[in-house]
């Protein structure tokens, strides 16, 4: 038998960047993220070469204290939980303290921050053990390049420029569309290609989904107790032919669930042929005690404590919505729902 070692820290950040890092887009919902959770008003994004080049994501949000720098690269270091208890009370995107660890793994990072008060600017790269000095007058530039460079592996499943950069785009529209006061801009190869600048949930709606979504969308608020669904949903005059316009948010973050999507699908049954999908940007809101978002590390599926009626409120919720006159306002099921 061979003998039992401990791996060294680097391949275990290597082997951990394998289920959080799948491309680029995993790479640009981490570094956007960590920009929200600062608190961040204005984001932007540079990419080159579909993400695998450079992703370069700055912010203006609270910056990283010089003397922590090292630390945001650490594994299971975070600023944002510190006990079970927060851990269940969560509002944060990140908490695992994981992404920028496991990024900085496999690529060739570099931190630079200046939080309010600080003289100037430090920068941490991966692969010096100082920081160093730098330009910046105030925020945080994350700079990803050469996204697996060290793992030939895993580079190999990188699919086209234009499919990567697809991904990362399909990404920020996601974020944009939760976060409609962030103004955001993304550009490729040196050409700007989104540009959102700070709004409400209409107008981000609009901008996001467009003219033609909007005039054929109902505007969702229903709240059922400590349940709350909002957003904007089409009539079936507006649907699909696939899944590419369902937007589902739980506490701000986008999933894509099962349960949430069967249960808008039943809300519709009546009204929208089987071959066609519903299109719509909804954002349910429950107590965070509700809903277990650490199934899965890149944190697209949740688990709710009482499934069930979660199902029957959003299709209650949704059903009700689709069938109010235009115009109408919030809807209150107080506890019949429940
Ligand atoms: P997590 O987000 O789960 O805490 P990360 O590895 O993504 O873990 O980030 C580690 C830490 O680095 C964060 O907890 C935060 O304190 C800091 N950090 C990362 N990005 C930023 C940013 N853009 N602005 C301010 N702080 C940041
Ligand atoms: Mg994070």
């Amino acid at each position: 038998m061979p003998r039992i070692h401990p791996l060294p820290e680097l391949l275990v950040s290597q082997i951990a960047a394998g289920e959080v890092v799948e491309r680029p887009a995993s790479v640009l919902k981490e570094l956007v993220e960590n920009s929200l959770d600062a608190g961040a008003t204005q984001i932007d994004i540079q990419l080159h070469e579909g993400g695998v080049r450079l992703i370069r994501v700055t912010d203006d949000g609270v910056g990283i204290d010089s003397d922590d720098l090292p630390l945001a690269l650490a594994r299971h270091a975070t600023s944002k939980i510190a006990s079970l208890d927060d851990l269940e009370r969560v509002v944060s995107y990140g908490f695992r303290g994981e992404a920028l660890a496991s990024i900085a793994s496999v690529s060739r990072l570099s931190v630079t921050s200046r939080p309010q008060g600080a003289a100037h600017a430090m920068r941490l790269r991966n692969d010096a053990d100082t920081t160093e000095p730098a330009a910046l007058s105030s925020g945080t530039v994350i700079e990803v390049a050469d996204l697996y460079f060290n793992t030939p592996a895993r580079r190999k499943f990188l699919k086209t420029e234009a499919t990567e950069y697809a991904h990362c785009s399909d990404v920020l529209q996601r974020m944009a569309l939760a976060n409609p006061a962030v103004a955001f801009t993304l550009s490729h190869n040196n050409t700007v290609r989104h540009r959102y600048g700070p709004g409400d949930e209409e107008s981000r709606t609009r901008t996001l989904l467009g003219d033609d979504f909007f005039a054929h969308a109902r505007r969702v608020d229903v709240a059922a107790g400590e349940l709350r669904l909002t957003g904007f949903a089409a009539l079936p005059a507006y649907s699909r032919s696939g899944r590419d316009e369902q937007y589902f948010y739980v506490n701000g973050r986008f999933v894509r669930d099962k349960l949430l999507m069967h249960a808008a699908r039943e809300a519709y049954a009546d009204i929208l042929h089987g071959t066609r999908y519903p299109a719509y940007a909804l954002f349910l809101e429950l107590d965070p005690a509700e809903v277990d978002v650490n199934v899965h590390p890149a944190k697209i599926e949740v688990r709710f404590r009482n499934a069930r009626g979660i199902h029957q409120f959003i299709f209650h919720a949704l059903q009700r919505a689709l069938a109010a006159p235009i115009g109408s306002q919030a809807i209150d099921m107080g506890a019949e729902s429940s």
